[in-house]
């Protein structure tokens, strides 16, 4: 017999990771596919319930954790919009249950991946830890008393638009300007640097690699392309502004970092760190530790499919929950 098990799906602007956890605490089973979430929602909900098919037949199935980008109610689970996905007033909760046949629940993607990087990576055991996700936009979580924090709505830890200048590098999604994420994503460090290549010239790193990504713009500044170095100096500028925010609103032992920027962290957490010691007040009191998340890009997947069994299982197996 196979052992009980849930799915843990993280819904991204560009991939869907799909994952399979169980009591080990172990990734049992992955797929990844596109979301192409441009041919709507009914197409992206056959994908949902072709990887929920197949994830069945690596294991027991018992409830499935879906991470969205947006905010949930942690009470009702209700998903109101999802602006990112062009989704607005759709129940995925109602067509994957009466489809797939089995309990779900939603969780905000980061509020996920810090659920996952609480129970088995980064933050594992620490009482007072927040997670900041720097992907296409920024989001973040934060574990208070030991516990996942989500606040009245669901809102909590939208990091990505709490406000930090007049303006940012574009005009942010939800309405407003200067949001955090429009100053720290991966898509604020490329338009930042798209607008000094129109100001400033040519750099010969970036020159040779158009179209460019974030992940080109970290390759060049690790290279030692001035340009580059340049890009990400400043961006790190503006990111400290956050993490100082954040130390003054949570005082955290520690900050994680997940998202696709994390995976050159690396090059970058080091000098983060010196730029925050130096912008700090209180410099008597001790700095958060700057650390990259553990789980990597499946942080959401598994943080969503762990608490899926942990409610899911609460009838069935209470010995086995961790
Ligand atoms: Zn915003």
């Amino acid at each position: 017999m196979k052992a009980k098990a849930a799915i843990g799906i993280d819904i991204g602007g560009t991939t869907i990771d799909a994952v399979v956890v169980g009591r080990s605490k172990r990734v049992l089973w992955h797929e990844r596919v596109q979301t192409e979430a441009e041919q709507g929602y009914n197409a992206v909900k056959d994908k949902l319930l072709e990887l929920i098919r197949r994830a069945q037949e690596a294991a027991d199935i018992n409830g499935i954790g879906i991470g969205i980008p947006g905010p949930v109610d942690p009470t009702s689970g209700k998903v109101s919009e999802v602006v990112n996905l062009g989704w607005a007033a759709v129940d995925l909760s109602k067509d994957l249950k009466k489809a797939a046949g089995f309990d779900v629940l939603f969780m905000n993607d980061a509020s996920a991946a810090t659920y996952g990087e609480h129970v088995s990576g980064a933050l594992k055991g620490i009482d007072r830890g927040v997670l900041i996700t720097l992907g296409t936009g920024v989001g973040g979580g934060v574990i208070l008393g030991g516990k996942l924090y989500e606040g009245q709505h669901g809102l909590a830890m939208e990091i990505g638009h709490m406000t930090i200048s007049d303006t940012g590098m574009y005009r942010c999604a939800c309405g407003r300007n200067g949001c955090f994420e429009t100053l720290t994503s991966a898509t604020a460090l490329v338009a930042d640097a798209h607008n000094r290549l129109t100001a400033q010239g040519s750099s010969g790193w970036l020159a040779a690699r158009v179209p460019f990504d974030a992940k080109i713009i970290m390759d060049g500044a690790e290279s030692g392309d001035p340009f580059c170095e340049n890009v990400v100096h400043d961006w790190l500028q503006r990111l400290a502004v956050g993490v100082h925010n954040i130390r003054m609103l949570y005082d955290p032992e520690v900050i994680v970092f997940g998202g696709g920027l994390s995976g050159a962290g690396d090059y970058w957490l080091p000098r983060l760190e010196v730029m925050a010691l130096h912008q700090a007040n209180f410099k008597a009191i001790s700095q958060p530790k700057l650390k990259k998340a553990q789980l990597g890009n499946l942080a959401g997947a598994c943080g969503a499919g762990f608490k899926a069994y942990n409610t899911f299982t609460k009838n069935e197996e209470v010995k086995n929950k961790f």
